[in-house]
């Protein structure tokens, strides 16, 4: 706390862990006297870089960039680059420190890591993306590699951003490898991987269901944000029978009591992906649906939440306000969009909670399935991936319940995905030394 206290998103994340994991050290003499969490809360290497990019007026603009590499006790170093103004080096540590727990729950050997630039690409050019992007791997590729580290997307880092940076990298090493994952289908990207962790967001709220006799069909389902990880949490649920009843951006919520049914999503895809427009256009076209500016969705009524949008964007009195209405489920698709406050009342309520660590991983789970494809220099079919990913969401799931079981039958989903994810990484730790 003294080291990081500057840091509060980071010691937010730290704080949720450590409070399960150390009863559990305590309770495990292999762990006694390792200082083993001490180690793991500090990045094993945080690389932080001037990134200079002329801007269509012909000036010059300066961002800062990063790459915090967290742990690499399992695997190379894996997780997302972010590109947003709030970008700093709390959140991004707070992000690879969550990274290290979400990989290793998914099975696969990748460490953890994060990235990213305080450069917010709202309203700037193709070109101008261009640019940023070729000047930010201009410095990355030096710290990067198949081996070591492979970052993928994130907020703000979309297909084209991921074409961009592997252009950039593959001129500068001259070599054609699977240094980032999140590429385009006909250069090494794996079917599957931008639907991913909507899709696994969604398996994980239907695993949860299930082990209560119920499934998401017909439910009455609200979901934050209208990027990568909304839009396709949407699809899922509306493909499995729930009614998709909001989506958002940082301007505001629109609420479509119809459902937003794969159609209509179709058209939310074109606002979002292809024209890069406010979720507030939805309404032009579909004038039953309301927009409410400035506001979140939590006050819709519903049965199962999806906040899919950015860290602490549910608080103490939204949950109040979800659990009031009803919801008995929220999976977050997210990463840390539920504040401590929110937590605890989910918790209070014993409502089905499962943190992000464990329902999102299903995006950087089949980013690891790519890295495989890559290696073996093969594809596998949409069917394949996506029963590998419905796989790794239900194993996922069970090791939470392992690890996460109260003495009345209910699943503390944190502290299953905590410990699960503590265990494999910290056994590797010990088994190399105090390195
Ligand atoms: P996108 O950039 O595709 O979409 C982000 C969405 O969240 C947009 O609708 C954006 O609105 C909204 N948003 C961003 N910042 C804020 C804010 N401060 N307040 C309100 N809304 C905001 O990102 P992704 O969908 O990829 O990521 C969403 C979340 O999921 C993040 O927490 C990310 O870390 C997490 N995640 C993503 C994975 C992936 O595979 N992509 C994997 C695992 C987790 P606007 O357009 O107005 O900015």
């Amino acid at each position: 706390r003294e080291r990081n206290g500057h840091e509060p998103e980071f010691l937010q994340a730290v704080q949720e862990v450590a409070e399960t994991v150390i009863p559990y050290i305590v309770n495990h003499k292999i762990y006694h006297g390792k200082n083993i969490l001490l180690r793991m809360v500090e990045p094993e290497r945080l690389i932080s870089f001037r990134v200079c990019w002329v801007d269509d007026k012909g000036e010059i603009q300066v961002n800062r960039g990063y790459r915090v590499q967290m742990n690499s006790a399992i695997g190379p170093y894996k997780g997302g680059l972010r590109f947003h103004p709030t970008v700093n080096a709390s959140i991004l540590k707070f992000l690879a420190f969550e990274q290290v727990f979400k990989n290793s729950l998914t099975t696969l050997p990748m460490g953890g890591g994060k990235g990213g630039s305080d450069f917010d690409p709202k309203g700037k050019s193709d070109n101008e993306i261009m640019r940023f992007c070729h000047a930010f791997m201009g410095e990355l590729f030096r710290h990067i590699g198949p081996n070591t580290d492979v970052p993928a997307g994130d907020i703000g880092v979309g297909a084209r951003e991921i074409g961009f940076m592997f252009g950039m990298y593959k001129k500068l090493k001259n070599e054609f490898t699977g240094v980032l994952t999140g590429k385009g289908q006909s250069w090494g990207g794996s079917l599957i991987r931008p639907e991913a962790t909507g899709y696994g967001n969604v398996y994980f709220a239907q695993n949860m269901l299930k082990r209560k006799n119920d499934s998401i069909k017909g439910k009455r389902v609200v979901i934050s944000g209208s990027g990568n990880v909304a839009q396709y949490a949407a699809e899922k649920v509306t493909e499995l029978g729930g009614l998709v009843l909001t989506l958002s951006d940082s301007g505001g919520y629109i609420l479509d009591e119809d459902g937003i049914t794969a159609e209509k999503l179709k058209h939310v895809m074109y606002i979002k992906n292809e024209k890069r427009g406010r979720i507030s256009e939805y309404v032009d076209k579909y004038p039953s649906a309301k927009y409410f500016e400035g506001e979140t969705p939590w006050s819709v009524k519903c049965d199962v939440a999806l906040p899919c949008a950015t860290q602490n964007e549910l608080n103490g009195d939204d949950a109040k306000l979800l659990i009031r209405n009803g919801c008995m489920c929220v999976s977050e698709g997210a990463n840390m969009p539920s504040t401590p406050e929110a937590i605890h009342e989910f918790q209070k309520a014993k409502i089905l909670f499962a943190p992000g660590k464990a329902s999102n991983a299903g995006g950087v789970a089949t980013s690891g399935l790519e890295m495989s494809q890559n290696s073996l220099r093969l594809s596998w079919s949409r069917k394949e991936v996506d029963e590998k990913l419905k796989d790794i969401m239900e194993d996922i799931h069970d090791s939470c319940v392992q690890y996460g079981e109260n003495e009345d039958g209910s699943i503390d989903y944190i502290r299953g995905a905590n410990i699960a994810g503590f265990v494999k990484v910290a056994d590797a730790m010990l088994a190399q030394g105090i390195v």
